[in-house]
């Protein structure tokens, strides 16, 4: 995918607050930490676009970027951050069971968990989640280049077990270092922005 243009549009809580242009929509969820924001900037070849999370779990909106002006990458703030409140993870919750069910344009999420450890049960739990509303995930298992590449198959048998993902949904191979998968997870995202 040839980048040509990014733009930040805007970031937002709740659903008056998101874009109402009508690019088609990818959202970007995962454990904070996993390496969302990482991924996002590789697939963007940009630096900084998505903000590594110095502070895990502080991210509290959804920042939405339009990209070639073809898809907007939704991203979604990172579960799963031990120190967030009762209180703040019930409003996370909130927003994002309303962005998830009621977002039109929203097309796939991709979900990130780390291909170095099964997936958490907060992992399980998204994936059951967006299952259960069927909207179309694609799995990315980031971090490969942590793993030794005869081992690859060995993790992803593990990730796919976990998640019971199913055949539908593909699971990708990704590294923000190596790049390994880009070009198949844009593969993916353009096939559904394009449908
Ligand atoms: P986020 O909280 O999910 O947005 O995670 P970040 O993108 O901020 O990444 C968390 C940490 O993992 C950072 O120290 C990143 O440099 C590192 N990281 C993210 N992706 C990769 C990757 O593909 N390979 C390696 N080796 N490190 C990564």
């Amino acid at each position: 995918m040839k980048i040509i243009e990014v733009n930040f549009i805007t970031s937002g809580v709740k659903l008056s607050q998101y874009p109402e242009d009508a690019l088609p929509e990818i959202a970007l969820a995962g454990r904070s930490n996993v390496g969302k924001s990482s991924l996002i900037n590789a697939m963007i070849n940009r630096k900084k676009m998505a903000h590594t999370s110095s502070k895990p779990g502080k991210t509290q909106t959804i920042n939405f970027f339009s990209v070639n002006n073809k898809v907007m990458f939704a991203d979604v703030p990172g579960y799963g951050y031990a120190k967030v409140s009762k209180v703040q993870r019930a409003a996370w919750g909130r927003m994002l069971e309303s962005y998830f069910t009621k977002r039109e344009p929203l097309r796939s999420v991709i979900q990130i968990v780390d291909l170095r450890h099964a997936p958490s049960q907060d992992d399980v739990s998204m994936y059951r989640f967006l299952k259960h509303h069927n909207i179309p995930v694609i799995i990315v298992a980031t971090k490969a280049d942590k793993i030794t590449k005869g081992h690859w198959q060995k993790h992803l048998k593990v990730v796919k077990q976990t998640l019971n993902v199913l055949p539908s949904d593909p699971v990708i191979l990704f590294s923000s270092e190596t790049k390994v998968g880009r070009d198949e997870l844009w593969g993916e995202i353009m096939r559904r922005v394009s449908d």
